[in-house]
């Protein structure tokens, strides 16, 4: 896939594509069976029909500007730690590293890494594990986090922060910027803060194109419905749910296109208004 705003080229690399959590396990406000009058249009792509789980998508952004090679959140990685989900932990799966070799990207050419957040699902690889230590992936890439979220990461060390991040930051890759950060005139940040305090979307303009990436503000299409409705890990409740209406609302009036972290394949569209409610159309 590879798709094309002015003359950036994106595609992606997915990690996995599974079915995640139910949608009451991963929406804790939302009313007890409100999920029948949705299952007609999320099954199959959007919700298991089997297991009646959200369906996920967990992966990278490759942006290629005409100066820059860039990775945006780099997924979970192999040999990491995750106390939360049993498959994410201690992964010894590298097809996503070879699925980026597939691709003719040699990771020293990697300009950037930008991190949406630092979730162990958004920096897993940005490190590797190579004879018992943690080294970049990216060798040459400069690491483009939020001060913000790493200052929160580094209070919490949990063992994305310490196996994904120190590590580079020992190396001088990091560089820690404000979460309305320019890269340049085509590749910009803009806080969006709630999910986790330094949370940032990615905003792509070209020969006046558009596209951003939103990262964690959003989980699922059916969110779009219920944008009120928190997603179990938001660190900032109140504030999440003013992010992703302001977002959506947003996206309604310039119709700009979406690509997120974790909606289902092919995971891009346009935020449309219909019946007194956001919808998320995909694209092709
Ligand atoms: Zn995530």
């Amino acid at each position: 896939m590879t798709l094309q705003v002015g003359d950036i080229l994106l595609d992606r690399i997915v990690e996995m594509e599974i079915p995640f959590m139910t949608p009451a396990d991963a929406f804790p406000d939302s009313p007890a069976g409100i999920i029948e009058e949705h299952r007609h249009w999320m099954e199959p792509t959007a919700l298991c029909p089997e297991s009646g789980m959200l369906i996920i998508a967990i992966q990278t952004w490759i942006i290629r500007t005409p100066q820059h090679l860039i990775l945006v959140d780099t997924c979970i990685g192999c040999d990491k730690t995750n106390h939360y989900f049993e498959s994410w932990h201690k992964r010894t799966d590298d097809s996503w590293y070879l699925k980026l070799l597939d691709k003719g990207i040699n990771p020293a050419e990697v300009d950037f890494v930008f991190c949406t957040h630092l979730h162990g699902d958004h920096c897993g690889w940005n490190t590797r594990l190579v004879d018992g230590r943690w080294i970049p992936t990216f060798p040459n890439a400069k690491y483009i986090i939020a001060r913000q979220e790493i200052d929160q990461a580094a209070l919490d060390n949990a063992p994305a922060y310490q196996e994904s991040v120190l590590p580079i930051i020992e190396t001088g890759q990091v560089v820690a910027v404000d979460t309305d950060y320019a890269l340049d005139d085509q590749v910009w940040l803009q806080p969006t803060p709630g999910h986790t305090p330094g949370h940032v979307a990615v905003h792509l303009a070209s020969k006046g194109q558009r596209a951003v990436l939103c990262g964690d503000l959003i989980h699922s299409p059916l969110q779009c419905l219920y944008p009120h409705w928190k997603y179990w890990i938001d660190f900032d409740q109140k504030e999440s749910i003013q992010t992703r209406k302001s977002f959506l609302e947003a996206r309604c009036a310039d119709n700009n296109l979406v690509l997120t972290a974790h909606f289902p394949s092919p995971s891009t569209g346009y935020v449309e208004a219909r019946d007194g409610a956001f919808w998320f159309r995909f694209s092709n």
